[in-house]
């Protein structure tokens, strides 16, 4: 790297450090496990993790079950749910040959560093952060992991050096503070950590089919809100049928004045691989309710093989817990040095 051709900061005049060396890249993003993943998950975040490994040569993907008890689990349901996301993941396309695949509980460094890292945060910066706003809110108080959430976050990404976070839009907050917080550990400890980017898919956002003001959300708990990816064709057909539109019955792109319709053409789209525009082609002449056949199809026929392959892999445990156990040890031996240089720099050894 030459110094002289490096962008400074505008407001802290420090060199900003641009990766273009892809060997020094590193993708990590992560899933909770509850519940099987969704339309959202794969058209926000699952799409691109497959397609990210052609283009990286260093690919994480964690299980993080270590955030999925911010919200009650019961503990049998939850052993059996982190192995059905092995299965969806591995369904979807995620190769263990060319990235590690693994559940986050069993490298216990990312509660170690999320440790550090909580003392480098304040408390007012966490209050605004999306997940705490909503997710409190449904239950009037929430736990203080849940209001953590986004510095174990931080720890999950920086514990690797990743460089580059696939996720929706809702996690783009929670990003900029792991951003604030590898630049504001390596101002206290000197530089050890670069700073991660995101990287969002098209389809940056996928609403709730019963309110489309909201997300789809794994954890929803409305009925027929949420597309799932082990969904039967009758159950997208009825759960399509069911959406919220509204009375307008032409089909129109408007994802601010007609959330529900955009949400549909949007999605359509995205299953299909059309441009919206393509689509709305295709949606001429159509009332929403014949539009709704049409987008049940495409879902249908994009989904169908997933699920078909999820019910395969679910059937071969020992498969799974094999595969979960290689990821494991991988992600544990890249942890482990970083660690051993964070708890150096803090004083700890
Ligand atoms: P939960 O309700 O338990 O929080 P979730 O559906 O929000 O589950 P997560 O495991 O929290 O799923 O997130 C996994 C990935 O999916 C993240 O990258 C997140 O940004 C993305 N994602 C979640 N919901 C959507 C959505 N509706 N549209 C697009 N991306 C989404
Ligand atoms: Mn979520």
């Amino acid at each position: 790297l030459t110094l002289r051709d490096t962008p400074k900061c505008e407001t802290c005049f420090r060199f900003i450090v641009l990766i273009t060396d892809p060997s020094l890249m590193r993708v990590f993003s992560g899933i909770q496990p509850t519940g099987v993943p969704h339309l959202g998950n794969y058209l926000g975040a699952l799409e691109s993790w497959v397609s990210l490994q052609n283009e990286y040569s260093s690919v994480l993907y964690s299980i993080v079950d270590l955030h999925s008890i911010t919200q009650p689990q019961d503990p049998q349901l939850l052993r059996e749910s982190i192995l059905d996301m092995a299965a969806s993941l591995l369904a979807c396309g995620i190769d263990p040959a060319r990235s590690i695949l693994f559940q986050q509980s069993v490298v216990s460094e990312h509660a170690e560093l999320c440790w550090i890292l909580g003392c480098l945060t304040s408390m007012p910066r966490l209050r605004h952060l999306p997940q705490w706003k909503m997710k409190s809110k449904q239950k009037n108080e929430g736990s203080v992991g849940l209001y953590t959430y986004p510095v174990l976050q931080a720890a999950d990404i920086l514990l690797y050096k990743a460089t580059h976070v696939p996720v929706g839009e809702d996690q783009v907050q929670h990003l900029e503070l792991a951003q604030d917080l590898a630049r504001i550990f390596n101002n206290k400890y000197g530089e050890l950590f670069p700073e991660p980017r995101a990287l969002l898919s098209s389809t940056r956002k996928v609403k709730s089919l019963r309110d489309p003001s909201c997300k789809m959300s794994k954890s929803d708990p409305q009925k027929f809100a949420t597309i799932f990816l082990t969904d039967t064709p009758e159950d997208i057909v009825f759960k399509i049928r069911r959406a919220v539109t509204d009375f307008t019955s032409e089909v129109t792109f408007d994802p601010e004045g007609r959330p529900g319709v955009s949400n549909l053409v949007s999605l359509h789209a995205a299953v299909s691989g059309l441009t919206v525009e393509d689509v709305l082609i295709q949606a001429r002449g159509l009332d929403t309710g014949k539009y709704k056949s049409l987008v049940s199809e495409a879902v249908v026929q994009r989904l169908q093989p997933i699920r078909l392959e999820i019910q395969r892999l679910r059937a071969d445990r020992g498969h799974l817990l094999s595969v979960l156990a290689e990821g494991g040890a991988k992600a544990r031996s890249l942890a482990a040095p970083v660690m051993t240089e964070v708890r150096k720099r803090v004083g700890f050894s």
